[in-house]
């Protein structure tokens, strides 16, 4: 089976590009329904580094106006969550009185999500609306509606498609998995 080794581990071909972008024609589908005709002009959060290539994606088939917003988190370090999240960089505009559309990469235990779903209404955003391309849900248990997940996997670590392992892999076009 052809893989790739990274830092000593080797990670399988999971999930092809093709798969992916069919997992994302189906979520922007049901986002531009949502949003479609809206009054305001929501705000897209893409949370640094690993869900620019999903928000890239994601953005070319919305339909609806909207500004893109990024801030930088960081909560894993190796394969695994440290649990407490650090702010690299701040959310790049105002986002008081907007709609937020929150983009993840992933949710796992779901901390980062709910960190900034606080940090959000804090700072007086409207509405806001959650959307990850990948979710673990036997690992989730926040008690905190995720309004638009592309796809769920098992509780094992991904690789590609952003997604890095020690900052590499993010530009691998399909998903890779640990293989354990
Ligand atoms: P949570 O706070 O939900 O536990 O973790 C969310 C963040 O952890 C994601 O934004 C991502 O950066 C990182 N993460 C969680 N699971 C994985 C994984 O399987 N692979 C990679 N590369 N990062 C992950």
């Amino acid at each position: 089976m052809n893989g790739i080794i990274l830092f000593g581990k080797r990670f399988v071909p999971y999930i092809p590009h093709a798969e992916l972008e069919q997992d994302i024609d189906r979520l922007a589908r049901r986002m531009n329904a949502d949003f479609a005709g809206g009054e305001d002009i929501p705000v897209l959060l893409c949370v640094l580094n690993g869900s620019i290539l999903f928000t890239g994606e994601l953005m070319k088939r919305l339909e609806f106006d909207m500004e893109l917003m990024t801030i930088k988190l960081s909560s894993y370090q190796g394969t695994s969550s440290t649990g407490s999240i650090r702010e690299i960089t701040d959310i790049s505009g105002d986002v008081s009185g907007r709609r937020v559309i929150i983009v993840e990469d992933i949710v796992d235990t779901g901390n980062t999500i709910l960190y900034l779903r606080n940090k959000l209404i804090e700072e007086g955003a409207s509405d806001i609306r959650i959307c990850t391309m990948l979710l673990k849900p036997e690992v989730y248990h926040q008690d905190l509606k995720l309004d638009y997940v592309a796809r769920e996997i098992p509780d094992k670590f991904v690789l590609g498609f952003g997604l890095d392992f020690n900052e590499l892999g993010r530009n691998l076009k399909e998903l890779y998995i640990l293989d354990e």
